[in-house]
């Protein structure tokens, strides 16, 4: 007779699956909690105190008759996620893509995921350049991995002087047959690799017709065929946008479970919109850890 144990495939443990948090503000810490009470390990990530950095007095959050300062709440946060089992990271994220699994790539290191949840907060407005909004789709991206095909043998530049601008500048470069960095008046934080060539006057303007074709610089001007915003730190849109998630106002779109439509991804907190305040973002990321745990359930 056959042995069916010795046929039957080895059932998976909530222990060989693995939720990833991008953020260790109110939203990110909340949904970290109700994954690791349903027994998932979880790698929370985040790279400062976020929007509680300068709220030096927090009153109208529940449970505290004394004011507290939001770097106190984000400390307890985090202490209360680690003796829970998380495994918190900090450090900066700067790509996502979909390999075999959810790749979270950071400045140091790449996490692999089966769950994520976006909690990022406020994602930052577009660089205020002429003629960047007015080229958005046109020559200007926002992600280097979704667009990098379309430079195959071209000339592009990236604007933006950090890790992030270096890890989509090393993406371009299996496409893209010429770099240019513009750095619009900073000077690099990181260093890039010979290749790129360096521009660090201000971006007066971006011109073209019906695409970009010219970066006007404070002392020259440059011809180009594509420019790739990555200005700063990566925020929610811009991993939206890495993820092909929909986005309104750069806000990342949600339904009432946190669910982005991209199985296995959640968002809470600012970067979701609405009512920008703490007890907001704790709900939340309740409700996106909870969604998470249910999806993971689903995977065992
Ligand atoms: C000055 C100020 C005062 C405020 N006062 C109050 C108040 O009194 N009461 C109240 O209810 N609300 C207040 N708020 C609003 C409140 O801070 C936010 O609503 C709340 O913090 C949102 O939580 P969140 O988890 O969504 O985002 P955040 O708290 O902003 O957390 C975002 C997290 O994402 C991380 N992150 C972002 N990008 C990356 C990246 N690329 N890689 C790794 N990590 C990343 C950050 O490091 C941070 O950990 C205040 C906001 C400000 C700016």
């Amino acid at each position: 007779m056959e042995n069916l144990s010795n046929t039957s495939e080895k059932k998976l443990d909530k222990k060989d699956l693995k939720a990833v948090v991008i953020g260790k503000g109110p939203a990110g810490i909340s949904a970290a909690i109700y994954l690791l009470r349903a027994g998932f390990p979880v790698d929370i990530i985040g790279k400062d105190y976020g929007a509680l950095d300068k709220a030096d007095k927090v009153e109208n959050y529940y449970g505290f008759a004394q004011p507290v300062s939001g770097r106190e709440l984000i400390d307890e946060g985090v202490k209360q996620a680690k003796r829970l089992g998380a495994n918190v990271i900090e450090d900066e994220v700067v790509g996502i893509s979909f390999e075999d699994k959810l790749a979270i790539s950071t400045k140091s290191r790449k996490f692999k995921a089966d769950a994520l949840i976006i909690a990022t907060g406020t994602s930052r407005p577009a660089p205020n350049i002429k003629g960047i909004k007015e080229y958005e789709g046109r020559g200007i991206s926002y992600c280097a991995v979704c667009d990098a095909f379309f430079y195959r043998g071209k000339k592009v530049a990236v604007i933006g002087d950090s890790d992030y601008a270096l890890h989509e500048a090393m993406e371009l470069s299996q496409a893209a047959s010429q770099i240019i960095l513009l750095t619009n008046g900073k000077k690099p934080q990181v260093s890039f690799p010979q290749n790129i060539k360096i521009e660090e006057a201000k971006i007066l303007e971006i011109k073209g017709d019906d695409k970009v074709n010219k970066v006007v610089l404070a002392d020259k001007e440059i011809d180009i065929d594509g420019i790739f915003v990555a200005s700063g730190v990566a925020g929610s849109a811009d991993f939206a946008r890495k993820l092909g998630l929909q986005l309104n106002n750069n806000k990342i779109v949600v339904d009432e479970n946190q669910f982005t439509g991209n199985p296995g991804i959640f968002a809470a907190g600012d970067c979701t919109g609405g009512l920008l305040q703490i007890s907001v973002a704790v709900g939340e990321g309740a409700v996106a850890g909870t969604s998470a745990v249910k999806y993971l359930r689903t995977l065992l």
